[in-house]
């Protein structure tokens, strides 16, 4: 597999955990595969946000998506369907294809699958609102 091929199947590849690991239930083959994909130290880092209790899924009728907060508190919004992040590790490493993703995704991700994570739920205005805040004022450089 190349490293350009896999941020193309990224989404495959954590259903196909996801589907691992409700079959099987096994924490230690999940770790070893997300060690494997993504590496020890992201790994590492997004069960920590975990283990910290960051994640957050914020869920109204129409949508959900996930907020983590970050080590230093400043919080994150990641979608259910694009593998994006606001922080700079996503800006100067997964954009310039050094990293298939940042923690904050792959927490959300991970936390997911393992069922680990708090619910809020929220109107749809104020679901639209988060996003429109978090990515709404993005600027392109
Ligand atoms: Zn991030």
């Amino acid at each position: 597999m190349t490293t350009r091929l896999l941020p193309a199947i990224l989404y495959d590849v954590l259903d196909n955990l996801k589907n691992d690991y409700k079959q099987r239930s096994s924490i230690e083959e999940l770790l070893l595969s997300l060690n494997s994909i993504f590496g020890p130290v992201l790994t590492e880092r997004a069960l920590e946000l975990i283990d910290d209790e960051s994640v957050f899924l914020i869920q109204s009728q129409e949508r959900y998506i996930f907020q983590v907060v970050g080590s230093r508190g400043d919080i994150y919004t990641i979608m259910e369907v694009s593998n994006f992040c606001t922080c700079d590790f996503f800006k100067h490493q997964v954009l310039k294809d050094r990293a298939l993703c940042c923690k904050h995704f792959l927490a959300a991700k991970v936390a997911f699958i393992l069922g680990n994570f708090k619910t809020k739920s929220e109107t749809p205005g104020s679901v639209t609102s988060i996003l429109l805040c978090a990515y709404g004022n993005q600027e392109i450089k």
